[in-house]
């Protein structure tokens, strides 16, 4: 047995060495790199946080100027990402760090733990490729790996207790982070979760689901995940050449993103009609001369939402008299400043089709005569 893991050990680092990818926070291993990228690759393809991993850097090289930087900022920087509580809690973790940890990530799994938005799995995925420390990593990619490694008959999800113990008992003293890494390296790259390619994979002669010929059938699938569809409507309100956001409430979900108002229909309600009744609702406003813009969709966690956007002119005072009830604060912004703010999904869809819409195109042209009339 000893001498299987020395070999499986021996195989997959040296195929590491020589087929790792050259991501931007190998080498240096800075522990803020480390961090943000983990926190990054939670739920998103490596491909995309490479990219996003760049920028964050640029505008924010080192814990300090995280720490410092409006939160607005930060949610800007990780748009599109989604699941924007994790640009709060490394925003929310730098400030603990300059508060209590010098502006420095600690070398001690439990006080990562006692950090915003480091659970056990970042914990040791720190401690293991920051600070090379012997704690294992069992993400998505190594789970896949080990079901397949170990021909495990159940779900991933209801194996979690064997895989942690496999992941334990397979950790090399002292190679953590080369050792967390390459296994991780081989799902993303080889033992993919369709077609694995076996025939390039270094410790394929002591793969179990290869030998039993089970390798199309693990991991073994969980049961279909119930979704949810939601049908919204939402307009996008012209004036003097200004459209009309909002800021969400704090409570609410993507807190403190910026949005155009609007919400669900109620049961029987066109579009259309939902879009003019949230509006009123949420701004008190009136509106004329309503266009269909498009109609965008997008996913997260269970939910399917369809938003059906419009582009319509505001009928009457640009100033809302009285407390928002959906949101914090509002703006009039030009077009080309809504780049500068960050939206959730469906509404920067949205953002991005209204510099092709013609109907969109045409009121703005028409309220931008009336100001300079
Ligand atoms: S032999 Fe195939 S299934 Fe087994 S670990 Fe390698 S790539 Fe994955």
């Amino acid at each position: 047995m000893t001498t299987e893991i020395h070999s499986l050990h021996h195989r997959l680092l040296a195929w590491f060495r020589t087929h790792q990818r050259p991501l931007p926070w190998r080498g240096g291993y800075d522990p803020y790199h480390v961090w943000v990228a983990e926190i990054m690759g939670q739920q998103t393809q490596m491909d995309r946080v490479v990219s996003y991993f760049r920028r964050w850097i640029q505008a924010f090289p080192h814990i300090k100027s995280l720490a410092e930087a409006p939160e607005d900022d930060v949610l800007k920087l990780w748009e599109g990402l989604g699941y924007y509580h994790r640009a709060r809690n490394l925003h929310a973790c730098a400030q603990k760090l300059m508060a209590e940890h010098h502006g420095r990530l600690p070398a001690d799994r439990n006080a990562l733990l006692r950090l915003p938005g480091i659970g056990p799995y970042t914990a040791n995925a720190i401690a293991s490729i920051a600070f090379n420390q012997d704690y294992p990593v069992l993400d998505a990619n190594v789970r896949r790996v080990f079901c397949r490694l170990f021909d495990v008959g159940d779900p991933p999800r209801q194996a979690t207790g064997y895989l942690q113990r496999q992941a334990r008992l397979l950790l090399p003293a002292g190679r953590a982070r080369d050792w967390n890494q390459a296994l991780m390296e081989l799902g993303a790259l080889v033992c993919t979760p369709r077609r694995p390619t076996c025939a390039a994979c270094p410790i394929s002669s002591q793969c179990e689901a290869r030998e039993q010929g089970t390798v199309a059938v693990r991991p073994v699938p969980a049961g279909r995940q119930r979704t949810v569809t939601i049908v919204m409507a939402t307009g996008v309100i012209v004036a003097n050449g200004k459209i009309f956001i909002q800021k969400r409430l704090p409570t609410d979900v993507w807190p403190n993103l910026w949005e155009f108002p609007g919400g669900r229909l109620l049961a029987g309600e066109e579009p259309c009609a939902a879009m003019q009744r949230e509006v009123l609702e949420e701004t008190g406003f009136h509106l004329r001369q309503i266009r269909k813009l498009a109609t965008v969709r997008h996913s997260y966690t269970i939910y399917r939402v369809t938003l059906h956007g419009f582009a319509a002119l505001l009928a009457g005072e640009t100033t809302i008299p009285v407390h928002l009830p959906a949101a914090q604060e509002y703006r009039w912004v030009r077009p080309a400043d809504l780049d500068r703010y960050a939206f959730p999904a469906g509404h920067r869809q949205l953002v991005a089709r209204l510099a092709k819409s013609q109907a969109f195109q045409e009121l703005l042209r028409r309220t931008d005569k009336a100001t300079r009339r």
